[in-house]
């Protein structure tokens, strides 16, 4: 019999969820978390379990999923696992996110970085003792590379990354909305009625998730191209109103306030440098 923890790192306001898997004989942990406290954090759990740290997997190729990894297995041999796509993406973005997150978290973005260690095939099933994971590869969709990860032999549990964020703000600067929708349609349709998705951000849920995710973003990519793109700040400001008022809770703003320009770019809205 398996067990699962959950490990909420909320450091600089910034709520988001890693697991440890505890089996009889080992433990899994699925994402680092942003910072060296929340991958500390895992540390802590995983040494309260008593047993040795068979591996960490990662479900897509964001930093505060992968960013306390470093301090989650240091100390210890166990592996680091992603998929191709998404070990490619942190690797390539890793720079990039240091210039964003460094001014941001201060010494608590990690000053080196753990990188996967080891691919997994898409479909591919990996055994630790009694403890079963299967990845399913998504590709491109919350992040530039996402996947997710079912526990056991029924698929009952999945640790579903971003693909649902529960009832808070969410990233899309990334541009991939369409097929973020394309994977949340296709996720919907495939998981059994009784599932639990034990998410990257907020509580566990089912599959109801998926559609309040799915309006969440239809939402959002309707209030970027229905506003007033002459005054860029004023349309902001609107777009974060509008967003503001179908989620209660104000936890991770800032990730669709950055994510407001970017997908104005993308959608072409945005007035041209020498107009
Ligand atoms: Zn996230």
């Amino acid at each position: 019999m398996t067990a699962i923890h959950r490990i909420e790192s909320t450091v600089g306001d910034t709520p988001v969820n890693a697991y440890v898997v505890e089996g009889e004989r080992g433990v899994v942990a699925i994402d680092g978390t942003l910072t060296v406290s929340g991958g500390r954090s895992i540390r802590e759990r995983i040494e309260a379990a008593g047993k040795p740290l068979a591996a960490l997997l990662l479900t897509h190729a964001h930093p505060d999923h992968y960013g306390g990894a470093v301090e989650a297995v240091a100390g210890t041999d166990a592996a680091i696992i992603a998929t191709a796509g998404v070990d490619d993406a942190i690797r390539r973005d890793d720079e990039t996110k240091e210039g964003i997150l460094r001014p941001m978290f201060g010494d608590e973005w990690p000053r080196e970085r753990a990188f996967p260690t080891r691919r997994v095939e898409p479909g591919e099933e990996l055994v630790f003792g009694d403890i079963e994971l299967v990845v399913r590869d998504l590709g491109p969709g919350e992040s530039p590379h996402d996947s997710i990860w079912f526990l056991g032999e029924d698929r009952a549990t999945v640790f579903s990354g971003d693909q649902a964020y529960n009832h808070m703000h969410g990233y899309l600067a990334d541009g991939h909305w369409e097929s973020w929708l394309a994977n949340i349609d296709r996720l919907a349709s495939e998981l059994p009625a009784g599932v639990t998705l034990l998410p990257g951000h907020g509580d566990r849920g089912g599959r109801e998730l998926l559609d309040w995710q799915r309006s969440y973003v239809e939402r959002f990519v309707a209030a970027v191209r229905g506003a007033d793109w002459d005054d860029p700040e004023r349309a902001a400001q609107a777009v974060a109103a509008t967003m503001a008022s179908f989620v209660e809770r104000d936890d991770l703003r800032f990730l669709m306030e950055l994510s407001i320009q970017p997908v104005a770019a993308r959608l072409g809205l945005l007035p041209s440098e020498d107009s």
